[in-house]
């Protein structure tokens, strides 16, 4: 085995039984060989053996107590991965099925992504095994109560910010904010994705969905396409997805299906703007399944998770927003046969790793999570920003900053497709070569930690 090789087999052999962890490690491993061929500092430096290392993993007991008065222990989590390019940034997830190597597959690709955004943000994720579905208001707010009493001694404005993520919108945020600030006593910017009124940003919710989308139209600009009249396919119906189909709906694309956990949608004419703002009241206000949708509205047929999924409808393009490896190598090449030019990544690493391979060898236009949906994060940065200055941005100015973010991670994938030689439109390797050599400058820089 090569040098170069035993670098990634010493990482797996590492962190046993983590296996989205060693995708996500793996895959960027892969674009990056080639740098680390060329680059002997960076291997003498062990800079990739030090970038799959967490800087820090907290692992805590939280306990609450429910409506009946029973008590709940659950698990809390924060990943600190890496702080070269600034404060430990990333969101919180509140799944039952989080683990730690989740946690740190959202960690490591977190920063590859912080880093494209060119702000000055590093990594973590965080979050719980608590499960948020029916749930009380009291009780979410007394588990958000429970996971800040710990979690308050690692976190700070200048120290590590959390935000959102899956299960934990400004409801959540809220909950975690006003607990932070009653112990810290500071009204500080600890925490991304607060509402507007009580120091968030203008377009924190949007910013995943919208930054989705106009990164899909830089890269259809390309090949001298736009949105207009394609079939899309958003999976999931969360927050990224909703924006997602929001700003499709602007560009004049026809969203033909969304799913969530019970299954999916086909609606044959295409959601529209009122048929969205149900969508938008099932999900966020009725915490009901999609099905109420196609009771609702007769062009759309519901089908219950089992033997088909979403990937099945004929699209052109399609923006996988749901959650973790939600897209396997069978999906690609049916959606491939029904004429798919265009998958972009709403949701981290929701694509396996033979899925990937099928991508590359169809030749189908891919945008990789880490530069497609970093507009969320990226206003997180702004945000962070508007808090330090104590001053607020209109509506217009963050649309045209997330723009501009956008727009400048796909110029960076350009330039290093160019630089390194790689193949036209190879997004995954730019992106990984772009996020790895920013990061991998910045730890130089700081010396051996
Ligand atoms: N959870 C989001 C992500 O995966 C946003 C993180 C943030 O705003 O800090 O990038």
């Amino acid at each position: 085995m090569s040098q170069i090789d035993y670098v990634l087999s010493a990482i797996k052999e590492k962190n046993p039984g983590q296996p989205e962890f060693h995708q996500a490690v793996s895959e960027v491993f892969d674009s990056i060989h080639p740098i680390l061929a060329s680059n002997k500092r960076y291997l003498d430096e062990k800079v990739f053996e030090r970038m799959a290392e967490p800087e820090r993993v907290i692992s805590f007991r939280v306990c609450w107590t429910d409506d009946n008065n029973e008590i709940h222990v659950n698990r809390g989590y924060r990943v600190q991965m890496n702080s070269a390019m600034g404060p430990y940034k990333g969101g919180l997830r509140f799944h039952p099925t989080l683990n730690m190597s989740i946690l740190k597959f959202l960690a490591f690709e977190q920063t590859f992504k912080n880093a494209l955004t060119g702000l000055p943000l590093g990594a973590g994720k965080g979050g719980s095994d608590f499960d948020p579905k029916h749930k009380s208001d009291r009780e979410i707010m007394r588990f958000c109560q429970a996971w800040m009493m710990e979690a308050h001694r690692h976190i700070g404005h200048f120290t590590d910010i959390p935000a959102g993520d899956i299960g934990v919108g400004e409801k959540e945020i809220g909950y975690l904010f006003g607990t932070f600030k009653k112990i810290k006593n500071e009204f500080q910017g600890s925490i991304t994705g607060k509402g507007p009124l009580w120091g968030g940003s203008i377009l924190r919710p949007e910013a995943t969905g919208y930054g989705l989308i106009h990164f899909a139209s830089y890269i259809l600009a390309e090949i001298n396409e736009t949105l207009e009249n394609k079939v899309c396919l958003v999976s999931g119906s969360g927050n990224v997805s909703q924006f997602a189909m929001e700003k499709l709906l602007e560009d004049k694309a026809t969203v033909v299906g969304f799913s969530d956990s019970t299954g999916y949608i086909h609606d044959e004419e295409g959601v529209d703007w009122h048929k969205l703002a149900f969508l938008k009241e099932l999900k966020n206000v009725k915490r009901e399944s999609i099905e109420g949708y196609a009771e609702k509205f007769p062009s759309a047929t519901f089908y219950k998770t089992g033997e088909t999924n979403i990937w099945s409808i004929p699209a052109d393009c399609a923006f996988p927003c749901a959650t973790q490896n939600e897209m396997d190598e069978k999906d690609v090449k049916l959606l491939e046969k029904n004429g798919l030019i265009l998958i972009a990544e709403g949701a981290n690493m929701p694509l396996t790793d033979p899925a990937i391979k099928e991508v590359q060898r169809s030749g189908v236009m891919y945008a990789p999570g880490k530069a497609a949906n970093a507009g969320g994060v990226a206003i997180s940065g702004l945000e962070m920003t508007q808090n330090r200055l104590g001053r607020y941005w209109s509506r217009e100015r963050m649309e045209k900053e997330l723009k501009l973010i956008m727009h400048g991670i796909h110029e960076k994938c350009l330039e290093t497709i160019k630089k390194n030689d790689l193949i036209a439109h190879d997004y995954l390797n730019a992106a990984n070569i772009a996020g790895f050599e920013r990061v991998a400058k910045a730890m130089l820089a700081q010396g051996s930690w």
